[in-house]
């Protein structure tokens, strides 16, 4: 099996994803483990008729958590995902029920957070997103 690290058991359709994204959170997962014991799961994967990196199967929605989900702060998710450098763009949502980051594989570097009423805001660098009130 490619992806022995990711939670394939949560995605609805795998073959509908890139192998760039699968890697990258395979790789990303592996090392959460090893030196967090950060298990993860799904939010997002594949979204047909979606016109942004999830409906390219490129972008993927994930929790970081020890025990049970919405146990690990979104901003340590943020800053170890961003850290490991394997997506090139990351979103990070402390808004869902259970905080969790998006990742994508798109051709440009770019990261951002979602405030409470839904409104993005974007970086250039992850300290920008650091800041956020
Ligand atoms: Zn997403």
């Amino acid at each position: 099996m490619r992806w022995p690290h990711v939670r394939l058991d949560l995605f609805g359709d795998i073959n509908e994803m890139d192998n760039r994204v699968m890697d990258a959170l395979n790789e990303l997962s592996f090392e959460a483990v090893r030196r967090y014991a950060w298990n993860h799961t799904i939010n997002s994967d594949f979204r047909a008729g979606d016109t942004g990196q999830h409906g390219a199967g490129m972008a993927i929605d994930f929790v970081f958590f020890e025990k049970k989900p919405g146990d690990v702060p979104v901003i340590d998710q943020f800053i170890f995902t961003v850290g490991y450098g394997r997506f090139r763009r990351v979103g990070l949502y402390p808004h869902w029920k259970n905080p969790g980051l998006h990742g994508d594989v798109k051709d440009e570097t770019l990261y951002w957070w979602r405030d409470k009423a839904g409104k993005y805001h974007y970086g250039q660098t992850p300290a920008e997103i650091l800041t956020w009130k």
